[in-house]
């Protein structure tokens, strides 16, 4: 048992420090990643379930490294986060997104709106508000078009605070939506002091409403609670005809996912407008 144990420490120490010096080494790899012109902005359709139509898309950070491959957000933002470098990352991804979305409406498609992720330390900063205005402004993009997503877990941090920094935003005109709800310990108290438009219910959620009673539930309840608050609600990774069949009974608002569509490349994004305006 003594020698077994010993190992366990080894084997635990060898996960532990390749653990370590992968983190570095993506930390490491990050600092030069936008210069070196290694991160692009995907695009993820969004649907209103009424009449089926394309009403914008959520923008979703990739990063192609010569070495390291394809690194997925889900692994990298965390380190850009605990670095640092998430604020400047953070601001090129508004940039970059804003930009993009001004070239889509001087092609005359006006009527879409961009979601962007705000990560916890960008949604922190006192100066987020004045920075967005800027942008909308240089950019000649009206506020109503961005939307501005934040996970719950972000905004349950610090309530007061993000109800202060929800509104700043709220006064600027910009739509507000609430990421990854389900997954945190919000409570209907808590939610009604902030201004958001959108409740985009966690794909952890969506994925077994069709095989799991207790999902549905949950599903339905936080529809209806939106509801009542007069905010509306986006169900993230639809990937069944089943899914979204219950989705629109129980009255939810507009879906994403890989039913109607995965993140495309700014390419097929722009195709896909064109498709739709032709329709
Ligand atoms: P998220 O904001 O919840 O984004 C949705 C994630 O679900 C995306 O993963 C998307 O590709 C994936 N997804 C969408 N539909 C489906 C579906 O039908 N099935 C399945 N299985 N997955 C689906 P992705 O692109 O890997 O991003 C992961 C996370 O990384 C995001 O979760 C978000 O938290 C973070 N992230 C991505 N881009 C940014 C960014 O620009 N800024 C910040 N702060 N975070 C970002
Ligand atoms: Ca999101
Ligand atoms: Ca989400
Ligand atoms: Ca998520």
């Amino acid at each position: 048992a003594k020698q077994r144990g010993r190992n366990n420490v080894q084997f635990y120490t060898a996960d532990l420090q390749a653990r370590m010096s992968r983190l570095m080494e993506l930390e490491n790899a990050l600092r030069t990643a936008i210069d070196r012109h290694e991160l692009a902005l995907h695009y993820q359709p969004q649907w209103a379930l009424v009449g089926q139509r394309l009403t914008g898309f959520e923008v979703l950070l990739r990063w192609q490294h010569p070495v390291l491959g394809q690194v997925s957000p889900a692994e990298f933002i965390p380190v850009a986060e605990s670095s640092g470098q998430i604020g400047q990352i953070g601001e090129w991804v508004l940039q970059q997104g804003v930009a993009q979305l001004a070239r889509w409406r001087a092609q005359g498609f006006t009527s879409i709106t961009l979601a962007i992720n705000l990560s916890a330390a960008q949604f922190r900063r006192t100066d987020l508000a004045t920075q967005v205005a800027d942008l909308l402004l240089h950019h000649q993009v009206p506020p109503e078009r961005l939307e501005m997503e934040l996970t719950e877990g972000t905004a349950m941090e610090d309530p007061m605070q993000a109800r202060q920094q929800l509104t700043s935003l709220h006064r600027l005109g910009v739509r507000l939506a609430i990421d990854d709800f389900g997954t945190g310990f919000s409570s209907l108290a808590q939610l009604r002091h902030f201004p958001v438009d959108t409740l985009k219910i966690d794909r952890s959620f969506v994925q077994d409403i069709d095989v799991d009673q207790g999902s549905a539930d949950m599903v339905r309840s936080i529809i209806q609670m939106a509801h009542n608050l007069g905010i509306s609600t986006l169900a993230e990774g639809v990937e069944t005809a089943r899914q979204l069949s219950l989705l629109e009974r129980l009255e939810c608002e507009a879906i994403q996912g890989y039913l109607w569509g995965r993140p495309l490349t700014c390419a097929d994004a722009q195709k896909l407008l064109i498709n739709q305006s032709k329709a």
